[in-house]
């Protein structure tokens, strides 16, 4: 059964057992705190998926809860700051959880995740949200822009741990302009419609745990999220490219989204602004994805933040485009198509505090773009607001958004 189910596509059973174990412990939290009919139908569901009945009892509770390896609780939210955009208001919140055993836990008792809840209003003027998760508490990667590489990497998240950033915004996060969440015949229909890891940390870093993560969210059982609505964003680490690609053909995964935070296509400015450049070049990033699989219309999402002085010329703009022709010539070759693979995403520089660069001009961006236009880069700007604070990775919030410690921790008496 665990075989067919891993060849189907279905929850792994390390992710299996953490859902059924998360679920568990949020009904008892939510019994006490949020009382109402979607957390019952949750509940009822995921026992349902853990082969109980609604009227369980502890005793009967799934066998690794009674064992006591995966507990877990969902932490409240300890922290939201709201910012109001043309969109909408962003809900920045913060989650503790505790330090692990590493020297850091002498002296901490808790640690905060960061996740970003983002409106946006889509064609048809229909407001829907955005999640932006964290993988980490920190980050290990370094990049010269971004505001979590101050931190260093603290830790690691577990799934549980992701998966409860999305409980909590469907659940907890309480305002009259976020939707309450209901059950429909096709499942919970909560104010999450899409989810991105672009908050603290390099997924790629920790990617057995934030695929883990993803079994949760994409289960029919649960969050229910579509693959097709999650997107794994990276700073170009290859060997998780690389691990990324197997996952993503088997059954149920080929439609997971990938992006890639380029920010350079020179080797010298890259591994200048982003370390990882060292270890994998752009060329070594270059055949990674040219050599990813493809399904369906799968793009790569390619982020490109506009620095000003550091990679805006027009020499910059030709260097992205020899970058994307092989990527873009040998997906079209291999299809007898002319659609572009690889989509540029140009994000004007959102300065982090203390930051050596100013934001970009509107007049830099739009020669940029026009720079790119000329060369045949298929590219997009953010243009609003609350679009821009899911950027890009190392980009997330705006400068209201970003007014917390550089390590928030909480410090053992
Ligand atoms: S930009 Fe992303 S990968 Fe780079 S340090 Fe920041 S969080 Fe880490």
């Amino acid at each position: 059964m665990t075989r067919a189910k891993a060849e189907l596509g279905l929850a792994r059973p390390a992710a299996l057992d953490a859902y059924k174990d998360f679920f568990w412990h949020a009904r008892a939290f939510d019994a006490a705190n949020y009382p109402s009919r979607h957390n019952r139908h949750l509940a009822t569901r995921t026992l349902r998926a853990s082969g109980g009945s609604a009227g369980n009892t502890e005793s009967q509770r799934p066998s690794a809860c009674a064992e006591g390896s995966l507990g877990h609780s969902v932490s409240p939210i300890s922290s939201v700051i709201i910012d109001e955009g043309p969109e909408g208001k962003t809900f920045k919140f913060t989650q503790d959880v505790p330090a692990d055993a590493t020297k850091l836990a002498e002296q901490v008792k808790t640690l905060r995740t960061e996740s970003v809840l983002i409106p946006m209003i889509g064609k048809r003027g229909v407001r829907t949200y955005t999640l932006c998760v964290s993988s980490q508490v920190g980050c290990a990667m370094g990049c010269t822009f971004c505001e979590t590489a101050q931190m260093g990497l603290i830790r690691s998240l577990t799934s549980e741990e992701i998966v409860q950033q999305w409980y909590a915004a469907t659940h907890l996060l309480k305002h009259p302009e976020i939707p309450e969440p209901v059950v429909t015949p096709q499942g919970l229909e909560g104010p999450v419609r899409n989810i991105v890891f672009m908050g603290m940390g390099e997924p790629m870093d920790n990617i057995e745990n934030v695929l883990g993560a993803i079994d949760v969210l994409r289960d029919h059982r649960g969050p229910s999220i579509p693959i097709s609505k999650i997107t794994i964003s990276t700073v170009g680490r290859v060997d998780g490219i690389h691990r990324l690609a197997e996952q993503i053909k088997t059954a149920g995964w080929h439609r997971l989204n990938l992006a890639i935070s380029l920010n350079a296509a020179d080797d010298e400015i890259r591994s200048g602004i982003m370390p990882i450049n060292r270890r994998w070049n752009l060329g070594a990033l270059q055949q990674a994805l040219i050599d990813y699989p493809v399904f369906g219309g799968g793009k790569l999402c390619i982020e490109y933040v506009l620095i000003p002085g550091v990679n805006d010329t027009e020499a910059d703009a030709q260097k992205i485009a020899d970058f994307f022709a092989p990527i873009n010539g040998d997906y079209q070759a291999k299809r007898q198509i002319s659609t572009a693979r690889a989509l540029l995403n140009l994000i004007p520089y959102n300065p982090r505090r203390n930051s050596p660069w100013p934001a970009p001009t509107e007049e830099s961006v739009d020669r940029f773009m026009g720079w790119l236009t000329q060369r045949n880069v298929y590219a997009k700007r953010r243009r609003t607001k609350g679009r821009d604070l899911m950027g890009a990775c190392g980009q997330l919030g705006s400068e209201h958004i970003r007014q917390r410690k550089v390590v928030d921790l909480t410090v053992s008496a």
